[in-house]
């Protein structure tokens, strides 16, 4: 494919959007062990198939910063309304997925993605990167910077998982960084909680 991993934007918030059906041939929305909803295989899918396409209300990166804010402060009242789910299109404009139609805005992160967004003449589509079984979540790299890292904890329960969302180009700096008294101390605080539950990847 050869066109560039976008940058992702999104902040989550817990509680929010009912159970969607999907008349999807790839996928489907359900309870996810990671985080909130999660997106599944309804079968098995070969590598680099496109399962589906972010859409959403193109908006100007002004606005788009306008929306997030004020999502945010919803969000902080209202736990229920509470999510932002912008993707960075290009220099210029932004794609907000917050609508029912866009299923693609339930992928979770993971430190071991299965799929990949690409941006094809300015639409996103969803491509797996290697092949998917029957009811395995999909799960991408969301290409956080490691600017804030501590304020999103990763549970995508991978072997290899950082413990943060952390763009996979900087995996390896952050690794280094993670000897620091801040990071060891929040981690261990996270493995005694998530010890209780049982994560859906392996
Ligand atoms: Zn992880």
């Amino acid at each position: 494919m050869g066109l560039q991993s976008l940058a992702f934007v999104r902040v989550l918030i817990e509680g929010m959007a009912e159970k969607k059906k999907s008349d999807n041939k790839w996928v489907f929305v359900e309870d996810s062990g990671i985080h909130g909803k999660g997106v599944f295989a309804k079968r098995y899918i070969p590598e680099d198939t496109r399962i589906m396409e972010y859409v959403g209300e193109r908006i100007s990166k002004k606005e788009s910063q306008r929306r997030g804010l004020e999502q945010m402060d919803m969000a902080a009242e209202d736990k229920r309304v509470g999510a932002v789910y912008i993707f960075d299109l290009n220099k210029k404009w932004d794609i907000d997925g917050n609508i029912p139609e866009n299923i693609a805005r339930f992928a979770n992160h993971s430190c071991k993605e299965n799929c990949e967004a690409y941006n094809i003449d300015d639409r996103i589509f969803y491509y797996t990167c290697k092949p998917v079984m029957k009811d395995e979540e999909i799960l991408i790299d969301y290409g956080y910077a490691l600017e804030h890292f501590l304020d999103h904890p990763c549970s995508c329960g991978a072997k290899k998982c950082v413990g943060f969302i952390v763009a996979k180009s900087d995996r390896a700096k952050f690794k280094r960084m993670r000897n620091r008294k801040e990071v060891k101390f929040i981690l261990k605080k996270r493995k005694k909680k998530s010890s209780k539950r049982k994560s859906k990847v392996a």
